[in-house]
């Protein structure tokens, strides 16, 4: 079955487009987490940024960045989320490659949270860690 981005693509749901190219499609979030809240996709389904093609991922996180411009420039926003969420343990219910940009206003924001606690790392060994991570990496 199509994923609803999919279908807000062809155009079967509507959306309030802020963006489009032969690539990429940026739309208002439904749920406007803070005003302004984006979300950006590429036309060609993926599901997530890590099984993105690269040249598309590079397309959508442009797109990104010109929408975070322009809501730091006409919101009044003083900061802007980039976020992206790969698979559900990471939050992502929309299996379809997508960027929030979520614009951060001084007091009153709407929704948004995000808290990262870092954690006892005295059991853990960060050298073989971040060499296991680079061996990993993809030529
Ligand atoms: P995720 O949780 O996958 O990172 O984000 C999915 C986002 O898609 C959510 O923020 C949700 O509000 C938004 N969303 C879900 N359905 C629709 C829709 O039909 N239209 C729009 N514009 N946004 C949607």
């Amino acid at each position: 079955m199509e994923d609803i981005f999919c279908r807000i693509i062809k155009g079967e749901i509507p959306s309030t487009k802020i963006y489009e190219d032969d690539d990429v499609l940026a739309i208002l979030d439904i749920s406007q987490t803070t005003k302004g809240h984006t979300l950006v996709i590429p036309k060609a389904h993926c599901d997530n940024f890590l099984s993105c093609p690269a040249d598309i991922m590079h397309k959508v996180m442009d797109v990104a960045q010109r929408i975070g411009q322009a809501e730091m420039s006409i919101l009044g926003a003083k900061g802007v989320n980039i976020l992206t969420n790969v698979g559900e343990p990471a939050g992502q219910s929309v299996m379809h490659f997508h960027v929030h940009v979520i614009p951060r206003y001084l007091g009153g924001e709407g929704g948004f949270q995000i808290t990262m606690k870092g954690q006892d790392t005295s059991a853990m060994d960060l050298p073989r860690l971040a060499m296991d991570i680079s061996k990993a990496l993809k030529k």
